[in-house]
């Protein structure tokens, strides 16, 4: 499989020259599963308007598109309304919260709701595509590929899902908005990204900046990744969910540092396509 990134920003969009090269765009990546030639999305941060306007100009005929969401923060739905294949009518989207059976969100009201009048001009129900808003259990086997969940500490928000995919001989783990509590690493998740062939981990703090200001705040630090990654014994880490203070300059610095511990580690780009 294919993943691209379209949106690696944390908590809110960036922009300026000195975030161009990473990118200014909030959480959003596409899943190509080459095989059987079908798209999935994770979160619809504000990243996900580019890729629905690439869905649109390169014809892509999937019946139905399913948007998994790991949590419903404004950097990961923000992006919602400007997505072009919703306005379809003859488009199927599938809303999909996974790891959460029982446990059922409004999920049809937290979208509408951030398009309610007050908000944006266009409600949800006259978007035009056919949603079906779904949740599912910790493990499912969704249009043929075999997924998993897990609950993660997202201080404030009630929680955040991490994410494998095995599927075509490969496997993918998404773990982003998480933090480990008093900086210990959760030994489920690294049982849950065991021997995955690419862990996408979220790193938006250093261990310095954690400790001084963001205890709980929600989010890891790179040096965690790092360790979940070797503990894991995955094969290659990418980190993403890059703080909006961080500029390039920055972020290759940290990356430079991450690579002499983990060699086979990049910082999330935008437009960054890696196969799994
Ligand atoms: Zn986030």
């Amino acid at each position: 499989m294919k993943v691209k990134f379209y949106g690696v920003r944390g908590s809110l969009p960036v922009c300026g020259r000195e975030f161009e090269r990473y990118g200014g765009n909030t959480t959003c990546i596409k899943i190509l599963r080459e095989k059987v030639n079908r798209i999935a999305i994770l979160d619809a941060g504000t990243g996900i308007r580019k890729l629905g306007k690439e869905i649109i100009e390169e014809g892509v005929n999937q019946p139905l598109i399913n948007i998994v969401f790991s949590h419903f923060h404004w950097d990961h739905i923000q992006g919602f309304p400007f997505f072009l294949p919703a306005y379809n009518p003859n488009q199927k989207i599938g809303i999909l919260a996974i790891g959460r059976k029982g446990e059922a969100h409004d999920l049809k009201g937290i979208f509408s709701q951030q398009m309610q009048e007050e908000y944006f001009p266009i409600q949800m129900e006259r978007m035009g595509a056919q949603f079906d808003f779904l949740s599912y259990g910790d493990e499912e086997v969704i249009q043929g590929a075999f997924v998993k969940s897990i609950p993660q500490f997202h201080k404030r928000s009630g929680g955040s899902y991490g994410f494998r995919l095995d599927d075509e001989g490969a496997s993918l783990v998404v773990c982003t908005d998480l933090e480990y509590v008093d900086g210990i690493i959760d030994p489920a998740i690294i049982a849950f990204a065991k021997d995955a062939d690419v862990l996408v981990h979220d790193g938006q703090f250093t261990t310095e900046e954690y400790q001084n200001k963001f205890k709980g705040w929600g989010h890891a630090t790179w040096e965690q990744a790092v360790e979940v990654a070797l503990q894991a014994n995955v094969k290659k880490l990418i980190i993403t969910h890059h703080d909006p203070d961080h500029d390039d300059e920055f972020l290759d610095d940290l990356e430079k540092k991450c690579q002499k511990v983990f060699p086979n580690s990049l910082f999330a780009k935008e437009g960054m396509e890696i196969l799994v």
